[in-house]
Formats: structure tokens, sequence, C-alpha cells
């Protein structure tokens, strides 16, 4: 993977990229969103491409149980499967293997799990979740990594560190000799260590070490408190070399993602703009807005006065508000594709504005804005 900065923004860490994958290029700093099972939630291929992503995310844990393995090597890859043309990125599954299995249990070898779905026993390691990620076809894949809760013991923090250390370097073996046999995606190492600064500083260091193509910050936005992620954020992404991708996972949000971005952050992704979507709330330029509420009955206002999308300049919070309370899927189609175009158009205003070299102003003056609330 070719990764080029093309400008760094004057009053931060901001800067704006092209990354070059082997299904097209990837402008940076992009917003990602999340196909869960090979499919984003309410929204079809060309809806995606309409608002012009360029990479989505897929979940090897769902799409390793349903429809598993075999079918989508029948398949030639999830592109294929799922008719998508641009990047895919891959996450380990060791979150979800953690948060949805109904066992879990991490020696040295991999993480010992049974499905949510019917209960069927697993063993993933390093080396098979890589291989699982290359029949995905992934564009970018990531390391198998040991995620530990907020609040852990430094002693645990410590053990989940050193378990993710090793498994850096098994995973990446397995990757580089699978690139051997013509695999053309790229791996990103993650770095773990809680919310303890010297298991961050060495967690890091492996990761420096490792010298994979990108890298992602994890173990963060897991219920700590905003300014504890900002400041480990901020923490974490100085360890780590410029030039190279960095990745945080699960932020979603606009006080989120534009904190990631003012730290030098390229890459994010979360499954909230499309889950919000699906429970009736929308970003607006203003903050959140529940189209349940009774005001909004008669309201022929578009969703957010300030967005352009086709769903804003066709339908009125009344009629979308109609479509909820009935319960329409299109309610939720029309919601999660404006969601996901707000992100987006966000994302592109960001980069125009650190090509400005006015980033913080712009931060600054869209929080002010979304802070009003409705
Ligand atoms: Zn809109």
């Amino acid at each position: 993977m070719i990764f080029t900065i093309h400008h760094r923004d004057a009053g931060s860490a901001a800067r704006t990229g092209t990354m070059v994958l082997p299904h097209g290029d990837v402008a940076t700093p992009v917003f990602m969103p999340v196909g869960t099972a090979g499919s984003v939630k309410a929204m079809t291929n060309d809806d995606l491409l309409a608002i012009g992503f360029e990479i989505i995310l897929g979940n090897t844990y769902h799409l390793f149980l349903r429809p598993g393995m075999d079918t989508i090597r029948r398949a030639s890859g999830l592109h294929q499967f799922m008719d998508w043309g641009e990047n895919i990125l891959t996450d380990s599954g060791g979150f979800q293997v953690f948060s949805l299995a109904n066992s879990c249990k991490i020696s040295e070898e991999g993480a010992h799990f049974r499905s949510h779905f019917d209960g069927s026993e697993h063993l993933w390691t390093p080396e098979n979740v890589s291989e699982i990620q290359a029949v995905l076809n992934s564009d970018i894949q990531m390391q198998l990594d040991v995620c530990s809760a907020y609040k852990t013991s430094h002693e645990e923090a410590l053990n989940a560190c050193l378990v993710t250390e090793k498994w850096l370097s098994r995973g990446f073996a397995r990757y580089t000799s699978l690139r051997d046999t013509g695999y053309k995606g790229t791996f990103f190492a993650i770095v773990q260590g809680n919310f303890y600064k010297d298991l961050r500083e060495k967690s890091a260091e492996s990761v420096c070490k490792a010298d994979t193509e990108g890298i992602a910050i994890g173990g963060l936005s897991v219920g700590e408190p905003f300014d504890v992620f900002a400041e480990y954020l901020s923490f974490t992404a100085k360890l780590l070399p410029t030039a190279k991708p960095r990745y945080v996972m699960g932020i979603g949000t606009p006080e989120y993602i534009l904190a990631a971005i003012e730290h030098g952050i390229d890459m994010f992704d979360c499954v909230l703009p499309t889950r919000l979507a699906r429970h009736g709330t929308a970003f607006t330029a203003r903050g959140l807005l529940s189209i349940k509420k009774e005001a909004f009955k008669q309201d022929f206002a578009a969703l957010d006065e300030h967005c352009n999308c086709k769903i804003c300049t066709r339908y009125s919070r009344a009629y979308l508000r109609h479509l909820f309370k009935n319960g329409e899927i299109l309610s939720s189609i029309l919601l999660s594709y404006h969601n996901l175009y707000f992100l987006h158009n966000l994302v592109l205003n960001a980069r125009a504005a650190i090509t400005e070299d006015r980033f913080m102003q712009f931060k600054n003056e869209f929080l002010q804005r979304y802070g009003q609330a409705m």
C-alpha cells in the first residue's frame, strides 16, 4: 500500500492524504461505514457509491459464522459476494469474540470461543484470522488482538498487551506468507495498553518495531469519558510514526471524529450512523434530532436545513416522522442515507479546512453550532 500525505494543517496534527489500495484510492481522513455481515444496514451499494464512499468495513466474526468461509471462498471473496467493487477493511473479530461470543477463553495459542448463533466451538489464532481475512480478500486486514475493558487492572491490561504483542508477530508472519502467494491486501497492527500510559508506550514500541504499513489505535471509545478518550488518543498518536496511516476503531459522532482528525488520525468507522437512523435519530448541523417528536408532526421543513443530501432536499420532517411512527422500512433507509451523507460531508469539509490551514477554526465553529440543541 502506498500512503501519501498531501497537506499537514498548520494549527494541529490533522493531515490529508491518499491510500492506494487494491480496489482504488481512498482519500483521508475517511469515515468508513460498517457492513457487519456483508451489508451496510438499510443501504444499497449504489447509494454508498453515490455518497462517495471508497471503503467500507466487514466484520470477520459475523462473516466467519454466517455465511461461513466455505461460501465466501466459493463466491471468490467478499467483494464478489456482495457486489462491492471498492475497498473493504475487515476487523480481526477479536472485539466481537470478547463481546458477543457465548464463552471466550484466551490462551497464548489463541481465542477459544462458542458462536453466539449456535454454540459451535472455534479456535482463532493470529495465523488463521489472517487467513480468514485473506479469504474475504480484504484490502486492509487487522491483527488479532486482545481488547481489555475500561477500568481493567494494570496487571490484566499488561497481560492483554503481552499477548497482543506476540499475536502481532505471528499474524504478521502469516500475512507475509499469504502475500507471497498472491494476496494483495495490507496488514495493520493494533496498539493496545488500556488507560495506562506505560502500557501504551510499550505497545506502541512493539508496533513500531513490527513495521506494518498501517497502525490502529485500539482500546479507545470503550465506555471512558470523552476527555479520557481525547487524552489517550493524543498520547498514543504522538508515539506513532507520522508517515503511516492511523486508524481509530469504533468512533462515529462528530465530536469524536473531529478530535481524532485533530490528533492526526486518518481513518475511523462506526455502526452508529445507521443504528441511530433505525432508531429514528438523525445527525444535523445543530445536533442530534429525534424524528419521533410530536413537534415534527406538521413540520414540513427539511430534516437538516444545512444538508444537501437527496433526503433533505426532497422529504419533510413530517413525512419522515410519519414513516418512523408507522414502522415503515423506508424510514430506516432514508435516515441511514442522510446520516452517512452527513458524516461523509463532515469529513469532506474537514479535508478542505486542513488544506487551507484552518482545521481548528472549522472544528470549533462546527461544534459550537452542533452543540445548539434543536
Ligand atoms: Zn441530509
